[in-house]
């Protein structure tokens, strides 16, 4: 039997300037301007709509100086899809710009991988630089979801269905988790923040907010591995996506890209 084959979508719910130098480790000599886009991405195929990630609020985007370009929940409708109607939500991992407005979205289940969950609530956010990504409103969120018994745990890689798996890669945080889906063009990986950005894993340079850099390292081999080339990787934070692919229509330019279409070059 052939997998089902799902439309994928990216839509571009923030950004904000950066340098090269502040996202790799070690820096980067050349310094220049990069800056970096916030996405949450939806995977839909006729049977099954996975919405991956849920994205920052407005008050997170104040507090730490983002530009919110819309609230993703409400990015949704683009794709007429109501908040109420989301069944299933992947949480890639647990930081602000991942896994924020928790209450928008009141009847979906939250598929996590287990050591995400032991990391967030565990002794590594007695330190700054640990949980300064995280903001406990949405960790405290998972727990209350879990004590309903919407959270959905997963240990390594996952069928969520047929034609989608999670993998968890570690690196980043260690429950980081990236998403395979298959589609018209084959296997595309949505990498979130397995890699932010193209520069990451075609050149193994690690990102700078890293909890293990060996497996950060091993993460980018694997997406190889998982994606059908490397034209089917798409990183989690990189510009470069939004002019890689096609709008999904006239007036969602900048905003809602398709990710199952071959993407130009
Ligand atoms: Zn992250």
């Amino acid at each position: 039997m052939s997998l089902p084959q799902y439309e994928v979508f990216a839509l571009r719910y923030g950004t904000r300037d950066a340098r090269s130098s502040s996202h790799f480790l070690g820096g980067d000599p050349h310094d220049v301007p990069m800056p970096m886009d916030y996405f949450v991405w939806v995977a839909r195929s006729p049977d099954k709509t996975f919405v991956i990630d849920t994205g920052f609020t407005q008050e997170d985007a104040t507090q730490r100086k983002r530009t919110f370009l819309h609230c993703p929940i409400d990015m949704l409708s683009e794709l007429d899809l109501k908040a109420d109607a989301v069944s299933d939500v992947i949480l890639t991992h647990l930081h602000y710009d991942h896994a924020g407005n928790f209450g928008k979205l009141p009847n979906a289940t939250f598929h996590l991988q287990d050591r995400e969950m032991e990391f967030a609530t565990g002794r590594a956010m007695g330190y700054r630089k640990m949980a300064h990504s995280f903001d406990v409103d949405d960790v405290v969120g998972v727990v209350r979801a879990n004590f309903a018994g919407r959270v959905q745990f997963h240990d390594g890689e996952a069928e969520l269905a047929p034609g989608l798996t999670v993998h968890r890669l570690g690196g980043h945080t260690p429950g980081m988790q990236c998403v395979r889906v298959n589609t018209a063009r084959g296997v595309v990986v949505l990498a979130s923040d397995t890699s932010h950005f193209y520069e990451n894993f075609m050149n193994y340079r690690p990102y700078v907010t890293v909890v293990d850099q060996a497996a950060m390292l091993d993460g980018y081999r694997t997406l190889r591995r998982l994606a059908d080339s490397l034209d089917h990787i798409v990183p989690g934070h990189d510009p470069l996506v939004m002019k890689k692919y096609p709008a999904m229509s006239k007036a969602t330019e900048g905003l809602v890209i398709r990710l199952d279409g071959a993407p130009k070059n």
